[in-house]
């Protein structure tokens, strides 16, 4: 199970899978963060796909082609606002990755990486959010079995760290992995 599953530092735009997921803003017209990022490197077409969209409602995914991108497909997905956490936030974050990896096996991806989404400004607790993403992913991967690979994409070392930590690897002193998991 868990090699269909890899946790990576790096940026999101370098990823070279099928499909990437924006942690987008329900306007699906841009942002900060990670939907800053990947509308800069996919180019303005990414924005014109996207306003023929109309939106998307927390905890919804929406595809657009990846354009300059090395990724062929964006998932955009509207993850939850923390709001205490008494909001409905578990389960919008869960839907986050559910929707996203049905429309990903709907148009026959093999592979998708994902930021740590709600993670940033939206201000979901990182080791919270990161526990929901991880048992979201291996739950839905038990029964999709055409999704090949799971990539989960940290920007920076604490989000790196943590999820390594949630996914059960072991890390040597110096904060790297022990061995391949
Ligand atoms: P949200 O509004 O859903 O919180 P943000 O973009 O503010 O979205 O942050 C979501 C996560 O994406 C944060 O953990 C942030 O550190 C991370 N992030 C920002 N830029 C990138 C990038 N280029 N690649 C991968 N992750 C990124």
């Amino acid at each position: 199970m868990s090699a269909r599953i890899s946790v990576v530092e790096g940026d999101i735009t370098q990823q070279r899978v099928d499909a990437i997921v924006n942690a987008a803003n329900s306007s699906l017209l841009g942002g900060g963060g990670v939907d800053g990022a990947i509308h800069r490197a996919a180019g303005l077409e990414l924005l014109a796909e996207c306003r023929t969209l109309g939106g998307c409602p927390t905890g919804e995914a929406r595809m657009t082609r990846g354009y300059r991108l090395s990724a062929r497909w964006v998932i955009h997905t509207v993850g939850p606002v923390w709001r205490g956490g008494d909001h409905g936030e578990d389960a919008l974050l869960a839907s986050c990755y559910r929707n996203s990896l049905a429309l990903a096996v709907e148009h026959g991806i093999h592979s998708i990486a994902f930021p740590a989404i709600s993670t940033g400004v939206y201000g979901f607790p990182l080791g919270q959010a990161t526990r929901i993403a991880v048992a979201e992913v291996r739950r839905f991967l038990e029964q999709a079995e055409t999704i090949e690979q799971v990539v989960f994409v940290c920007f920076g070392r604490r989000a790196y760290e943590t999820y390594v930590a949630v996914m059960g690897y072991p890390l040597n002193s110096l904060g790297q992995l022990k061995a391949d998991p």
